[in-house]
């Protein structure tokens, strides 16, 4: 039987760039997935010939010139910026938060009168901000707050705002210029032919089985390689030996319309509570499409339980701490390497999964 220098447990991003650089390197691989497709979370299909995020908004942003040269060398992307619009109870608001959303909450026009309004509101938090509440109250004030981030982030994480960790909304950029630019980064853009296509490249070479449950199968797969690099879960690897980590799910609901623009953006927040779901994606304007007909998609938030997509780690001290004891199981291990968003429990985006996976060429290649 053929022996492979590496199995990859996983068809995402990170085992992609592994794989590519380990073939690139003269070594063989065989990449294993429990779907039926590669690509993981970034996978992407042709509807309607509209490329589909299946699994919610990817829009591949960096600092990084490295892994920005590097994602060029797998895609030809195009130029699109990411400008979402929050709408509260039919309010519209443009994110992240800049001068355009100050000037839609409060009529300030100058950054000096925002700021002003800002630092008013601010005052209630002194000290250094203990929980997501108290940073976002000090980042743009209470009237932000209620409106564009309470309901949104509590319906997204399922708990109040007072028990997650402040560094979730520190992600977003907070603006005194009229700049609807969701990210700082000055890399940003889309792959024209999808996500897929990317992976399909990155791959190239590799040997691949789908529909392949890596942990259903592991002795017979472990005698096909000398290394596992396995970027599933790490607490499922062990059999939840010291309990469950915590993730967070999503459902998608998506619709096919009969009509060449619904909502005019790719993509709309809905902030508040009542609505439940989280986003509305129009999939074509991705790609600045002009198809007669429109694909879009609603993302709603959902409780995490075994055989449910984990989305997202929940990186609070409790999970951390669990975490660290799994992850010192995991330095023990000879042949074995854990790797991406769910073997390392990080919020990674897709530049952080390749400067990880790089990374790890580097320390093992
Ligand atoms: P994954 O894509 O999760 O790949 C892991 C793979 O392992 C999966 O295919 C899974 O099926 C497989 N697997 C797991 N267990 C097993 C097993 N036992 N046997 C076989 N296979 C197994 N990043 C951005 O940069 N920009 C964005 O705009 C952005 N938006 C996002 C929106 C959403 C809704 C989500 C959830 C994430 C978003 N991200 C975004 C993050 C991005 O999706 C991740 O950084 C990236 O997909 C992680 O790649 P990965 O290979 O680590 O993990
Ligand atoms: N967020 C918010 N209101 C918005 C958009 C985002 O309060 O309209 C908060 C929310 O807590 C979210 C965090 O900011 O989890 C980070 O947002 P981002 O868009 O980066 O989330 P992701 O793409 O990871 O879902």
């Amino acid at each position: 039987m053929k022996k492979y220098d590496y199995l990859i447990v996983g068809a995402g991003l990170f085992g992609a760039v592994f794989a590519r650089e380990a073939m690139n390197r003269g070594k063989t691989c065989l990449v294993v997935d429990k779907c039926d497709h590669i690509a993981g979370n970034i996978y992407t299909k042709e509807v309607e010939g509209i490329q589909v995020h299946v699994y919610g908004a990817h829009i591949f942003h960096t600092s990084n010139k490295t892994v920005w040269e590097y994602a060029q060398k797998y895609a030809d992307f195009n130029h699109y910026i990411n400008t979402p619009i929050a709408n509260y109870k039919g309010e519209l608001y443009n994110m992240p938060f800049n001068m355009h959303t100050f000037y839609q909450m409060w009529g300030v026009t100058t950054p000096e009168a925002a700021r002003a309004k800002i630092e008013e509101q601010r005052a209630e938090i002194t000290g250094e901000p203990q929980n997501l509440e108290e940073q976002a109250i000090s980042l743009v004030g209470r009237d932000i707050y209620e409106k564009l981030v309470k309901g949104y982030t509590e319906k997204q994480w399922g708990r109040s705002c007072t028990e997650l960790p402040a560094f979730i909304i520190k992600r977003l950029p907070v603006r005194y210029t009229f700049d609807n630019n969701y990210f700082n980064d000055p890399y940003q853009g889309i792959p024209k032919e999808g996500y897929t296509a990317m992976v399909e490249r990155l791959l190239e070479g590799a040997d691949i089985r789908l529909n392949t449950d890596y942990l259903e199968n592991k002795a017979e797969l472990d005698a096909l390689a000398d290394t596992v690099l396995y970027t599933g879960c790490i607490d499922e690897y062990y059999g939840y030996c010291y309990g469950e980590l915590e993730y967070r799910s999503l459902r998608f609901e998506s619709e096919t319309l009969d009509m060449p623009n619904y909502q005019g953006v790719a993509v709309v927040n809905y902030n508040e509570r009542e609505v439940p779901f989280t986003r509305l994606i129009e999939h074509k304007h991705f790609n600045f499409g002009t198809q007669e007909k429109t694909v879009i998609t609603r993302e709603y938030p959902a409780t995490w339980e075994k055989g449910m997509r984990p989305y997202y780690p929940v990186n609070n001290e409790k999970n951390q701490a669990l975490f660290a004891r799994y992850q010192a199981l995991a330095a023990n291990e000879d042949k074995v390497i854990f790797g991406g968003r769910l073997g390392h429990y990080k919020y990674y985006d897709m530049d952080k999964v390749i400067e990880a996976a790089l990374a790890l060429v580097e320390e093992e290649l």
